[in-house]
């Protein structure tokens, strides 16, 4: 007759590591209470256009600006800027 030990042995540990008790809704939501969003602080104005933007980002506006030119000139098949 195999002992409750000896069954015991035969499971993985981590089958046994589960909560004692549920995480109530109101628990749970004051452990993440202190973890909300942050002030940005990184914020520079865009070089190009001026637009405040992230630092170490590219500019949304200027991306847009860019992408516009790309995809038209892909449409009509001529050079946006002329590279002389
Ligand atoms: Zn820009």
């Amino acid at each position: 007759m195999p002992t409750l030990q000896s069954l015991l042995d035969l499971l993985p540990p981590f089958l046994l590591a589960v909560p004692k008790k549920k995480t109530s809704h109101s628990r749970k939501r004051m452990r993440s209470a202190n973890k909300g969003l942050k002030d940005k602080m990184n914020l520079v104005h865009c070089p190009g256009c001026g637009t405040p933007k992230l630092a170490h980002h590219l500019c949304a506006f200027c991306y847009s600006k860019l992408t516009r030119g790309w995809k038209k000139e892909a449409r009509e098949g001529v050079p946006l800027v002329d590279s002389s």
